[in-house]
């Protein structure tokens, strides 16, 4: 890797092993990462990962100067992330006056795209224990329950088998499935209307993302038209994945099912995204993505149908691109 400074937990895990939120990484051409953090966090580094440099955060700006500062500074290129604050990135061009900082941003995202065997392995084991949880959380959910309830279920089991949600878990009971992003709230389960759970756990350091729907009791005409709209193009899209597809190929494709069954306009958001060390990270499949499917990947299919006041039907299965096509990790039945 060139020169960068890299500030982001994922990248920060990525290049060091080490999961931190407060740490800054300078990785100099060719050399050695240094990672910079405060007190609260060295020991932890030192446990996590033996072999790392680790500097206190307050010797950051020295090292940078005596690194980057000297001879040839005006001709040096410094990668930086542009996740990081304003505040940070001009503290950085301080110490730094004469470097020209670039945005190598999206260059770690392609590093991150295509995952290892043994990331692999770890995409796998995290795939099948969302799977094992949802199995199990949602045969505890009975009718008077709530979402917040519900949610709770979910996610104090991902904190008794991995190490928590990858992200806040949704749980939507009946119209509120509408809300793509719907917090959990005091609405009670009658135990015959639809309920939609999006959900994922981290496992070892990588993410699981998934939505499944229980099924209302009697289904309405216009329920089960919808969501066998959306297990149309979900089916559809997973069946088009394969290296050399483009992520905006891959999202017409669901897009233009829902659009021909008339509900277009009722999917307003984009059909997919990579999973890895974060949940949402490259390649993402949508209107105006250009990413390339590769080997290695992975990619959520996650198609949606959301009829404000009404209903709401998301079906997300995260896949592995292979040689050839891809292979469906997530399990639960749909
Ligand atoms: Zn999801
Ligand atoms: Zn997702």
């Amino acid at each position: 890797m060139k020169n960068a400074i890299l500030r982001t937990a994922a990248n920060v895990r990525a290049i060091t092993g080490v999961e931190c939120d407060e740490a800054w990484v300078a990785v100099p051409d060719g050399g050695e990462p240094v990672l910079y953090t405060d007190f609260r966090y060295i020991p932890m580094v030192h446990r996590v990962a033996p072999g790392l440099k680790v500097r206190d955060v307050k010797r950051m700006k020295s090292d940078l100067v005596r690194m980057w500062g000297g001879k040839g500074a005006s001709s040096r290129r410094i990668g930086f992330e542009k996740a990081i604050s304003v505040a940070e990135f001009e503290k950085l061009k301080k110490i730094l006056p004469r470097a020209k900082f670039e945005d190598v941003t999206r260059d770690l995202a392609k590093r991150r795209a295509v995952k290892t065997p043994a990331e692999i392995e770890r995409m796998r084991a995290a795939v099948r224990l969302n799977d094992e949880i949802w199995r199990d959380a949602s045969r505890r959910f009975k009718a008077g329950m709530t979402e917040r309830e519900m949610a709770g279920v979910i996610r104090s089991m991902m904190f008794e088998r991995g190490e928590g949600e990858a992200f806040s878990t949704i749980v939507c009971v009946g119209a509120n499935a509408a809300e793509c992003h719907h917090v959990p709230d005091d609405t009670a389960w009658d135990g015959k209307s639809p309920v939609l759970v999006d959900m994922g756990v981290k496992l070892d350091g990588y993410c699981s993302d998934m939505t499944r729907n229980l099924l209302p009791k009697r289904p309405s005409p216009m329920y089960r038209k919808i969501y066998a709209l959306v297990l149309e193009a979900n089916l559809a899209a997973i069946a088009a994945v394969k290296p050399g597809v483009s992520g905006k190929a891959l999202d017409k494709v669901a897009r233009d099912v829902i659009a021909k069954g008339g509900f277009g306009k009722c999917f307003g958001h984009s059909l997919g995204h990579g999973v890895g060390l974060e949940v949402h990270e490259a390649p993402n499949a949508s209107k105006k993505s250009d990413w390339i499917l590769k080997p290695g990947m992975f990619v959520t299919i996650e198609p949606g149908i959301y009829l404000e006041g009404n209903l709401g039907v998301r079906i997300e299965d995260l896949v592995l691109v292979t040689e050839t096509g891809c292979e469906v990790l997530t399990k639960s039945a749909k």
